[in-house]
């Protein structure tokens, strides 16, 4: 696995946090053997196996967290502000070099494990089988392909339009024979020019259809849900993931519905709030206002951001006050969200009133819960796969610290 015969890779830290909720444990170490992790003790309790080759790395002052895992993101996407009816536009080749660009980003980061929420074509499994060939660098993928939507819905340029039952399980079978390893589906409109986010899109009938053929195939379901009438078809049809959970109304506000939000809590169903796709606009317009000034219509635009934020941090704070089980995604590469800044939208969550060291779980453990990857990745376990992230800071008591990267592994491979 390693180069020059080594079979065993030991990485010492000052303080280790394991992804499970346990305190912060001061002076630990992680014995690694290939891509799995077989030991996780204090450096002078690890036994070293007999005829072990080892390699030491020691980061005395850094804190050593299991690889973040991101539960949305969108590879395709540049993240500069262009939007999907733009990226649309581009070369099919362009798309799949972002999506090169954007993976090593997000690595770099820490992020070692995400989900891309919808791309052209075949291009993320394209991104996903050049990761796993080393021809690239990048996270463990989890690629839904293309989106499931119905004509002229949201992200409709990405190739998967499907209406009515037969077609929307056809769709199913083909992404799921084409790699698919969960299915993305559009329940309501969204940015796409035309596609009304404030309304719902599929039928309770289509979706129902879409969800049980996905679970036939032993695939998970994640619905991009704006409007309020969208999350309850989608609990209806019983999706594992509601995507943004906006609770929009029919009149375009923002409300949060405590009957839904009771709804979701009573369910299994993982809730991936973005707001930092918003926030982060928010970010940009004040940076340049304070820099060269602001025209009428983007000072317009910034009023109208800065209180989306706040209505969608007040359903958020809402939907963990009732109890639905809040994880997350961020959304990088869509709108002005750059890949590589995951800790933003865990920020989100704080700002949500999640503490700091939950916050991390929803980044990790839980994250990896909901994508059905529990078993490999998300904490630092004996039999996991070594994905490991050092930083220097403490993100259990600020998980702005998640950005101060000193080192990222991905399965026991020092990546940065
Ligand atoms: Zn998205």
């Amino acid at each position: 696995m390693y180069s020059n015969g080594v079979t065993h890779l030991l990485i010492k830290a000052g303080t280790l946090v394991d992804g499970n909720g346990a305190q912060p444990k001061k002076d630990m170490a992680v014995l690694v053997e290939g891509s799995t992790i077989v030991q996780i003790d204090h450096p002078e309790r690890v036994q070293i196996p007999d005829g072990a080759t080892l390699e030491t790395c020691e980061f005395p002052d850094a804190t050593l967290l299991p690889g973040l895992v991101d539960c949305h993101t969108h590879t395709n996407m540049p993240g500069d502000g262009t939007s999907v009816d733009d990226v649309g536009l581009e070369s099919y080749e362009i798309h799949i070099l972002q999506g090169v660009k954007q993976a090593k980003l997000a690595l770099e980061s820490g992020v070692t494990t995400m989900r891309d929420n919808g791309g052209w074509h075949r291009s993320v499994f394209w991104l996903k089988e050049g990761i796993r060939r080393e021809l690239v660098a990048g996270p463990r993928i989890l690629a839904s392909g293309r989106p499931i939507t119905m004509t002229g819905g949201h992200c409709w340029m990405m190739g998967s339009v499907a209406d009515g039952v037969a077609e929307v399980r056809a769709a199913v079978r083909e992404l799921v024979w084409e790699g698919a390893d969960f299915i993305k589906v559009m329940a309501t409109g969204g940015s796409t020019i035309g596609s009304m986010s404030e309304r719902p899109s599929y039928t309770l009938e289509e979706l129902q259809a879409i969800t049980d053929e996905a679970h036939r195939r032993g695939r998970l379901v994640g619905a991009h849900t704006i409007a309020q009438k969208g999350i309850e078809n989608a609990l209806d049809a019983g999706v594992n993931m509601l995507i943004h959970c906006t609770f929009v109304q029919s009149d375009g506000s923002i409300g949060y519905d405590p009957k839904v939000g009771e709804r979701i809590a009573a369910t299994d169903t993982w809730v991936n709030p973005t707001i930092h796709v918003r926030r982060g606009f928010v970010d940009l317009l004040e940076q340049k206002r304070a820099e060269e000034g602001l025209t009428i219509e983007e000072e317009a635009d910034l009023l109208e951001s800065v209180k989306a934020v706040e209505d969608r941090v007040k359903v958020t704070s809402q939907l963990i006050k009732d109890g639905a089980k809040v994880i997350g995604g961020s959304d990088c590469g869509w709108h002005v969200y750059e890949f590589g800044m995951f800790h933003k939208e865990l920020e989100t969550l704080v700002m949500s009133g999640m503490s700091h060291g939950d916050a991390l779980l929803a980044g990790t453990r839980e994250a990896a819960k909901a994508l059905g990857v529990s078993d490999i990745v998300g904490t630092l376990e004996v039999g996991k796969e070594a994905d490991l992230l050092l930083i220097n800071g403490d993100p259990t008591e600020n998980i702005s610290h998640l950005q101060n990267v000193v080192g990222v592994f991905k399965s026991g491979i020092r990546v940065r």
